[in-house]
């Protein structure tokens, strides 16, 4: 069967619950065909087919009947399409005709058809109709309020039984839906035909006598699962089915959605798995672990590699039975190959680049968003069951974007919060990823969405508005936290709160903070002690300028080192006295997008040490290694500047643990960071630096060299109380504290 809807009023209206029964049987009957039959132009229709809560629809029948496409391909259905645009007579003739009426168009897209605001006196002017004849026009006036010309003959109805009679449906097997006397012509075409509730009173005057048309009483979606009812589509039973399958609540109260497993699982030489504590680079993992410390039931959603043939799969397992009784963890099973997919190809190849500006490095496969897809759909599947009615759900990171999605259609009721810990780019560069609306429209399913910066909200935003019609519900200063116009990453003004059209989405600025004691413990080690007083000897004399990243052409590592070259040949003065240490963690193996550029780093190093070492002097120690963090930790302490350069980053926690090693250990050195990492809008007191700009790179690492010591110390002193008390612990109170803020009432006038 064909159900032909029309859109504002009918299968977008009704009672929430009325509305997912609907959706939810349409999506479980593919039987069921569906047709969009609208006054919207097809461009309006876009943000629907975006909405995950949505079914999609086979065939779209848009302005008023002038454009018929197929839902799928969004391509004209040819053998229809044409014989409606051999009537158009062009949107510039039936201009220049309408201009001494001096109407004025409607501002909206529109297609074959042009539509004009028009009173009801100037509707009744016959020199309109006289003009529509000689365009060969017909003329639809509706809503007292707009005139439309469409081509001869062309109306909802006569494009739907075009369709039809295309599809070879006879007319019982089509049911056309409406609420207003634009969907008039579609009910008076013999098909089964249904009035929703609330339908415009002429439309009910003019269905009266309609044998075939049903006035239900629901409103929009519940009045046509009325009409499945009356003219037993799919028999009563199979509507009741569809709604039971919705899943059952678990117990937990917060449930975190978060890649990794709170522990590390690795397999002994006996092929026996094996658990560990996690080596979380930045404490991350124990700070969401504390949530639960409170005693309240949890549980921690991650994927779990398994294989055939391994030992049976533990569905779930105890974190730490004595400090979180009540959290438990639930894995969800992947195989190496798809973890393989998912995470290191697919994730690092298409989307991180694009993330991160680099749009011409990502690599796009549709085999692989299929499999991102699928093990999105996994994580929500397995959320489902785990939140307990109206639950927190923490989300983390763009590997999941993809599950609220999902989780909306499942659990309809959960509180849905996701963190990105990325960069978010703008539009002009967001917009390259292919499934760019369907990402979209999977994030606004979630009521809160936190990023570290306002920029990176707003940019959120800059994208969403490209897919759906958003209202701002509420905007707010971004000082005196963040840095306005002072950096590339700052902004003054950020949008706190959006209206979708069918819920409130806020959104929070939440730059991730540090764990200061485990910082505090490293440089407290006896090792650690000993390790920088050996430093301490090493560099007597030569000042330490220290480099600390991933192997990564976001991190700008090779515009540092070619600054650096240029800083030694145009300040003489500096050989012998200062040395470049960088810390450059490898990347995978089976990384090889990472091989050039190590290449090129390593000439690089080699034509800087072979321009200007001497003995006893070597002007650059370049470590191509991970070091434990207690390591990296004294290093902090011992460098006078701290040079940071990504060219682009979400955040960069080196930057704030190179500021609580020194700020610990009472030390004064300078923090150079460059103006395009998302901590740059946030740690006031260091000196920013343009990564893109080669004379600026070593300027300001030169005047970071010479800086009295009077403004080294304040400028730290400054940092160090700002990374203190955003620390990780905050970090996540205030994001949850976010998430659990009411609705905004809607303002009197809405802010644009
Ligand atoms: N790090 C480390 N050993 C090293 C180099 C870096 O443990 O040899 C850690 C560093 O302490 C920091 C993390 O790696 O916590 C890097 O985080 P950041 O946010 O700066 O960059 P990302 O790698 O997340 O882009």
């Amino acid at each position: 069967m064909l159900l032909a809807t029309d859109l504002d009023g009918t299968f977008l209206a009704g009672d929430p619950e009325d509305r997912l029964s609907l959706y939810q049987t349409i999506a479980a009957h593919p039987e069921i065909k569906l047709a969009y039959v609208t006054g919207r132009s097809l461009e309006a229709v876009l943000p629907l087919l975006a909405d995950p809560t949505l079914p999609q629809p086979d065939y779209i029948i848009a302005d008023v009947g002038a454009t018929l496409v197929h839902g799928d391909s969004l391509q004209p259905i040819q053998q229809l399409q044409s014989v409606v645009d051999a009537r158009w007579p062009g949107e510039t003739q039936v201009a220049s005709v309408i201009e001494p009426f001096g109407l004025e168009r409607q501002d909206v897209p529109q297609a074959r058809r042009c539509s004009y605001f028009c009173t009801p006196e100037q509707a009744a002017n016959p020199a309109l109709r006289e003009i529509a004849d000689e365009l060969g026009c017909d003329l639809l006036y509706s809503a007292e309020l707009y005139l439309d010309f469409l081509p001869k003959g062309v109306n909802k109805g006569s494009s739907l039984q075009a369709l039809a009679d295309w599809l070879e449906l006879s007319h019982d097997q089509v049911l056309a839906a409406g609420d207003t006397l634009n969907d008039l012509s579609m009910l008076s075409a013999s098909f089964h035909g249904v009035c929703v509730g609330q339908s415009e009173i002429a439309l009910l005057e003019a269905t009266a006598n309609h044998s075939r048309t049903l006035h239900a009483n629901r409103p929009g979606c519940g009045g046509i699962l009325e009409a499945f009812a009356h003219f037993g589509f799919l028999g009563e039973h199979g509507i009741a089915a569809e709604r039971r399958q919705a899943a059952q609540p678990g117990k937990a109260e917060l449930v975190m959605v978060y890649h990794r497993l709170p522990y590390e699982e690795y397999r002994n030489a006996a092929g026996k798995l094996q658990r560990r504590r996690p080596t979380s680079p930045n404490g991350i993992i124990p700070t969401l672990l504390s949530f639960f410390g409170d005693g309240r039931p949890g549980s921690w959603v991650a994927w779990a590699v398994h294989e055939d043939g391994d030992d049976p799969f533990d569905s779930h397992t105890t974190v730490d039975a004595e400090r979180y009784p009540k959290l438990t963890a639930a894995r969800v099973k992947l195989s190496k190959e798809e973890v393989d997919i998912f995470y290191k190809r697919f994730s690092k190849e298409a989307f991180w680049p694009t993330l991160h500006t680099f749009w011409e490095r990502a690599i796009f496969n549709e085999d692989d968003w299929l499999v991102f897809l699928k093990v999105n759909r996994a994580f929500a599947e397995r959320t489902a069951l785990e939140a307990a009615e109206g639950a927190i759900v923490w989300l983390h990171d763009y590997n999941l974007w993809m599950v609220p999605a999902y989780l909306r259609e499942l659990r309809p009721d959960l509180r849905i919060a996701f963190f990105h810990h990325t960069y978010f780019p703008s539009a002009d560069v967001f917009n390259v990823l292919p499934w760019r609306r369907q990402i979209v429209g999977s994030l606004l399913q979630c009521d809160y969405i936190g990023f570290h910066i306002p920029r990176q909200v707003e940019n959120f935003v800059d994208v969403a508005r490209g897919v759906f019609p958003l209202k701002t519900l509420e905007r707010q200063n971004c000082a005196p936290r963040f840095i306005t116009y002072g950096c590339a990453v700052g902004l003054e003004r950020m949008t706190t709160a959006l209206d979708t059209g069918t819920r409130q989405v806020k959104l929070g600025a939440h730059p991730v903070g540090l764990d200061i004691d485990r910082v505090r413990n490293a440089l407290e080690a006896p090792k650690i002690k000993e390790l920088m007083g050996q430093l301490r000897e090493e560099m007597k004399g030569v000042k330490l300028i220290l480099s600390v990243e991933r192997l990564d052409y976001t991190k700008g590592i090779l515009e540092k080192l070619n600054a650096y070259e240029r800083l030694l040949a145009d300040n003489p003065e500096l050989l012998g006295k200062v040395t470049l240490v960088t810390v450059c963690v490898p990347a995978a193996k089976e990384m090889t997008v990472y091989d050039e550029l190590q290449s090129q780093i390593e000439q690089a190093v080699g034509r800087i040490n072979g321009r200007f070492a001497r003995i006893g002097w070597t002007p650059l120690q370049f470590f191509f290694r991970s070091l434990p963090f207690e390591e990296v930790s004294a290093w902090y302490a011992m460098a006078d500047v701290m040079w940071i350069t990504p060219l682009r980053d979400g955040l960069n926690l080196v930057a704030k643990e190179f500021v609580a090693a020194q700020g610990l250990l009472g030390g004064r050195g300078v923090l150079v960071l460059s103006e395009f990492a998302g901590a740059a809008a946030e740690l006031k007191g260091a000196l920013l630096t343009n990564p893109h700009d080669p004379a600026d790179l070593a300027q300001t690492c030169y005047l970071a060299l010479n800086l009295p010591k009077s403004e080294a110390e304040a400028r730290l002193r400054e940092l160090f109380d700002i990374v203190c008390y955003n620390d990780i612990r905050r970090w996540g109170e205030e994001f949850l504290a976010g998430v659990q803020v009411q609705e905004v009432p809607e303002p009197l006038t809405l802010v644009s």
